[in-house]
């Protein structure tokens, strides 16, 4: 008997598709003085790991896989450090399914 396991969360990113609109990121931070606790916390929290840590110990987001979930917008919204739009039409996320 084989032994069927689901597809890790990776994997089914993976499926995703996307069209970089280049040199216009529908997200940005607003940098202040120092990061917030909030800001901070996307780096866990961004399901498509969007958010990192960058060599000056800021955070930095690359939206090219970011799956439009606004989850940083709302989490930030009370900071003001997230600039959020979708996307132009065409561009972004194309999600698979099934
Ligand atoms: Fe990550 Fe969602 Fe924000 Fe995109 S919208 S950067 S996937 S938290």
């Amino acid at each position: 008997m084989t032994e069927t396991t689901a597809p890790k969360m990776e994997e089914r990113l993976y499926q995703n598709r996307y069209l970089v609109d280049e040199g216009r990121p529908h997200i940005r931070i607003r940098q202040q003085d120092a990061d917030s606790p909030e800001l901070r916390a996307l780096m866990s929290i961004c399901p498509a790991g969007c958010y990192v840590e960058g060599a000056d110990g800021r955070v930095e987001i690359a939206s090219d896989g970011c799956m439009e979930c606004g989850t940083c917008r709302i989490v930030c919204q009370a900071t003001g450090e997230i600039e959020w739009s979708y996307p132009r039409g065409g561009y972004g996320v194309l999600f698979k399914f099934g």
